[in-house]
C-alpha cells in the first residue's frame, strides 16, 4: 500500500490497537471483553466494516509486551489480515516503538534490563500518562530493543503481509524524565566533541574548552523544566539536538527495515506533538527531522475542531505541516459519532469535513472497531461524505492555492518554550479568521514560489536566512513579521546590525535587547498603533509588535500555569484572536497589493481554503461554529466567472449559483444562503 492508494481512495480508518492482555492489565476489562475481542477478528466483522465504508483497519500487533506473550494476538491479527485482503481492505499493524512492559518482557528476555531509559538514580523511567507506571521506555542509544523490534517488523511484513506499519509512542520520555544512562552520557559528550572539535570552537560555544564533564540537564526544585521559558544556554540547546539526532537515527533505521521487507509498505509514526509545545526540548523530537523515516504521521494531540468562547480549535496546522513534508496525516475523530464517547453529529461532520478539505478528501479515523461491532449502525454519518469524496477525486486532489506562507523556523521553535509557539498559534488564528489561505514551509529553499512569507515571533534566524528574506523582499516579495522575529541567530545570540529588521532598514530594531515581553518600539500593542508598514526595494514589509490576546500572561502567570500542568506548553485555551486582528489582516492584504483571487465575506468562525488550477477553482468553506449557521456568505472574484456550483457534501445538495456581476467590491460574486457545517463551490473561470 503506497501513498498513491491513499490518494486514490478517500481513506477511512477504524482501529483496535490493544491486545487482550493489555486491556486487562490496564484495568479496562469488561464482562464481554474476550468474546467481543475474538469477534472483531472474524470475516463477518471485516465484511460489516467494509459495508460501513472502512477501507483501512488499524489493529494491534505489538504492544511492547513481548514476543511470546503476544504471539496468540499476532496470530489473530494475521487471520484478520487474510480476511481483509480477501475483501479488498488494507491493514495497518500497530507496533509499539517507545514503550515496554517489564513484567512480561523480563519473563522471556534475559537481557531486558539493558533496554530501558534510566533516571539519574539508575531506575527505569516509567510512562507518564494514565497511571500506567508499569510501562518503561527503551533508550534509543542502546541497541537491545531495536534488534528485537526488527524481528517483529519482519514477521508482520513477511509472514502476515501487513500493508502498513504504525509505530506508536515515537519520542523520548518527556522532560524532566530524560535518560541519564551511561550510553546517553557518553553519547552526548561524543556528540559535542564532534560538533565542536577544537578548543577554540568549544570555547566560542560553551565559554570553555573541556567537554568531558558536561552531563544531561539535571533540574532542581527552583530551576525546573516547567519554568524555563526559552532555551538560551548552549548545553540545553545541544542536549535537545542530541536527543533529536538519536531518535531520528532509530526511526530511520526502523523505516529502512520495513522497506527492506516490502518497498511498498506504508510507514506511519505517531510523533506529531501538540501545537504550542516545544517538542524538541520536551520529547526530543522535531517533526520535520523525522520525515526521512516515515511516509506519514499520526496526530492524536490536536484539539477536535470547533468554535466556542472565542476559541477556534482545528487540526489545520497538523495537516499543513504534514503536507509541507509531502506526508499523509492520520488522525481520529473521537468516538466516530457512534461509540463510547459520541460527539454531537455536527461536530463529527465538521471533523470529517476538515480532514477532507485539508487531507485530499480523506475521511480519516472514525473511531474504534468495537464501536461498529456488533453491528450498531448500518449507515454511519461519514457515509455520504465518503461517497461524495470518492465521486469527486479531482476536487480533493487539486493543488492548494495559498495566498501566503508561514515560515516555521526550526531554530526558533526549538529554542523557545513559549514565545515563538504562542505567536505561531495566534498568527494562524488571524489567517484562518481573516480568510487568508496559507501554507506552511519548513525551509526557505523555494521562497521564490511564495508571494508573501509570514514570520510570527520567529526570533532565531541564521545569517543565511536573513539574507535570503532580505533579497526576497527587495526583489518584490511580501514579508510579515511580528515581535522579535530575526533579532537572534540560531543559537539565540542577539544580532547587532545584521538582525532581520536591521537589514530591512526598519528603524528601531531591537538588537536582541527587548526580549519577548514587550518593551521598546515593538512593545505597543497592534490595536494601539504599534505597526510598521514600508516598501523595501520592490517589495513590502509589515512588522508588528509581539502578538498578544485577552488570555495573555506575563512570565509569572505563565510559569504558574506551567507548574499546574507540570509541563510548559501553550495549550488550546490560547487559540483565540489576537488584539488588532483586523489590522493585521488588512496589513497582510496590503503586503499582497490587495490583489487576491477571492475575497470571502463570512463570520469569523468560517474558514476558507482555496484549491484548483488556472480555470477551475474549488472554494471550501467550513463553519467551525456548529451552533450557528453562517448566513449570506459572499464570495467575490478577481477574474470573470463563467459558472458556479454549490455542493453540500453531507446533505446531497448540488445547486447552480447565480453569478452577480459587480456585486461586492465591484467584482463578480456569488452568495450562499447558509453554510451550516461544510460547503464547497466549484467555479469555472472565463478563459
Ligand atoms: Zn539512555
Amino acid at each position: 500500500m503506497d501513498k498513491q492508494w491513499l490518494l486514490d481512495n478517500a481513506f477511512c480508518i477504524t482501529s483496535n490497537h490493544e491486545p487482550l492482555g493489555f486491556y486487562r492489565r490496564s484495568g479496562r476489562d469488561t464482562i464481554h471483553l474476550e468474546e467481543n475481542y475474538r469477534n472483531i477478528h472474524t470475516e463477518e466483522a471485516v465484511l460489516a466494516l467494509k459495508k460501513r465504508g472502512l477501507t483501512m483497519l488499524r489493529t494491534h500487533y505489538h504492544k511492547g509486551m513481548g514476543w511470546e506473550i503476544e504471539r496468540a494476538d499476532r496470530e489473530l491479527t494475521g487471520q484478520m489480515i487474510g480476511h481483509a485482503h480477501k475483501h479488498g481492505l488494507k491493514v495497518q499493524v500497530y507496533i509499539q516503538f517507545g514503550t515496554l512492559h517489564p513484567e512480561t518482557y523480563k519473563a522471556e528476555e534475559p537481557g531486558y534490563d539493558d533496554w530501558p531509559m534510566r533516571d539519574r538514580f539508575g531506575n527505569p523511567i516509567t510512562l507518564l500518562y494514565s497511571h500506567q507506571n508499569f510501562r518503561h521506555h527503551p533508550c534509543p542509544n542502546r541497541p537491545g530493543y531495536w534488534e528485537h523490534l526488527k524481528r517483529i517488523v519482519r514477521e508482520a511484513l513477511v509472514v502476515h503481509q501487513a500493508d502498513a506499519v504504525g509505530f506508536d509512542n515515537v519520542s523520548w520520555a518527556e522532560e524532566p524524565d530524560i535518560c541519564h544512562c551511561d550510553a546517553c552520557k557518553a553519547g552526548f559528550t561524543a556528540f559535542l566533541k564532534e560538533r565542536y572539535p577544537t578548543a577554540e570552537a568549544a570555547t566560542k560555544r560553551f565559554g570553555y574548552a573541556p567537554l568531558d564533564y558536561i552531563v544531561p540537564p539535571a533540574w532542581n526544585f527552583y530551576s525546573n523544566h516547567y519554568n524555563l521559558l526559552e532555551l538560551r544556554q548552549p548545553v540545553l540547546q545541544e542536549w535537545a539536538e542530541f536527543r533529536a539526532a538519536s531518535l531520528t537515527k532509530r526511526v530511520v533505521e526502523m523505516y529502512q527495515e520495513c522497506k527492506r521487507h516490502n518497498p511498498d509498505v506504508f510507514v506511519e509514526i505517531n510523533a506529531f506533538r501538540q501545537t504550542g509545545q516545544n517538542s524538541s526540548f520536551i520529547t526530543g523530537l522535531y517533526v520535520s527531522d523525522l520525515s526521512e523515516g516515515c511516509d506519514g504521521y499520526w496526530s492524536e494531540m490536536e484539539p477536535s475542531p470547533g468554535y466556542s468562547n472565542g476559541l477556534l480549535h482545528h487540526k489545520i496546522r497538523a495537516y499543513k505541516c504534514a503536507g509541507a513534508l509531502d506526508k499523509v496525516l492520520f488522525t481520529g475523530h473521537v468516538g466516530g459519532g457512534l461509540g463510547d464517547e459520541p460527539e454531537p453529529l455536527k461536530k463529527h461532520l465538521l471533523a470529517v469535513s476538515e480532514s477532507m478539505v485539508f487531507q485530499f478528501g480523506s475521511i480519516n479515523g472514525v473511531g474504534l472497531i468495537r464501536n461498529y461491532l456488533p453491528v450498531k449502525n448500518d449507515s454511519p454519518p461519514h457515509m455520504p461524505l465518503l461517497r461524495f469524496s470518492n465521486a469527486n477525486r479531482d476536487m480533493y486532489l487539486a493543488a492548494q492555492l495559498p495566498f501566503v506562507h508561514i515560515y516555521e523556523s526550526r531554530a526558533s521553535l526549538s529554542n523557545s518554550n513559549f514565545e515563538s509557539h504562542y505567536a505561531n498559534i495566534l498568527m494562524q488564528q488571524v489567517l484562518l479568521r481573516e480568510k487568508i489561505p496559507y501554507a506552511i514551509i519548513h525551509d526557505l529553499d523555494n521562497i521564490e514560489d511564495c508571494r508573501a512569507v509570514v514570520l510570527p515571533g520567529m526570533m532565531c534566524l541564521t545569517d543565511a536566512e536573513i539574507r535570503k528574506l532580505t533579497d526576497f523582499v527587495t526583489g518584490g516579495g511580501g514579508l510579515v513579521l511580528t515581535g522579535n522575529t530575526g533579532d537572534f541567530d540560531e543559537f539565540y545570540t542577539g544580532w547587532m546590525d545584521q538582525s532581520l529588521k536591521g537589514c530591512l532598514g526598519i528603524a528601531g530594531h531591537t538588537n536582541g535587547g527587548s526580549l519577548f515581553f514587550g518593551g521598546g518600539l515593538w512593545g505597543d500593542r497592534v490595536d494601539k498603533g504599534g505597526m510598521h508598514l514600508s516598501g523595501v526595494g520592490k517589495g513590502k514589509v509589515a512588522a508588528f509588535p509581539r502578538l498578544s490576546s485577552s488570555r495573555d500572561f506575563d512570565s509569572y502567570d505563565w510559569t504558574s500555569k506551567a507548574f499546574a500542568q507540570s509541563q510548559i506548553w501553550v495549550g488550546p485555551d490560547s487559540w483565540e484572536a489576537p488584539f488588532g486582528m483586523h489590522r493585521i489582516g488588512s496589513a497582510i492584504r496590503w503586503v499582497l497589493h490587495n490583489d487576491l483571487p477571492v475575497v470571502v465575506n463570512a463570520p469569523e468562525a468560517v474558514v476558507f481554503e482555496l484549491t484548483g488550477s488556472d480555470d477551475i477553482r474549488y472554494l471550501h468553506l467550513l463553519n467551525y461554529d456548529t451552533s450557528t449557521p453562517a448566513k449570506a456568505v459572499t464570495l467575490s472574484f478577481k477574474d470573470d466567472v463563467k459558472s458556479a456550483v454549490l455542493y453540500i457534501p453531507y446533505a446531497g445538495v448540488e445547486k447552480e449559483l447565480d453569478v452577480l456581476c459587480g456585486w461586492e467590491n465591484g467584482r463578480p460574486s456569488v452568495v450562499i444562503d447558509e453554510v451550516d457545517v461544510y460547503a464547497v463551490v466549484k467555479v469555472i473561470l472565463q478563459s
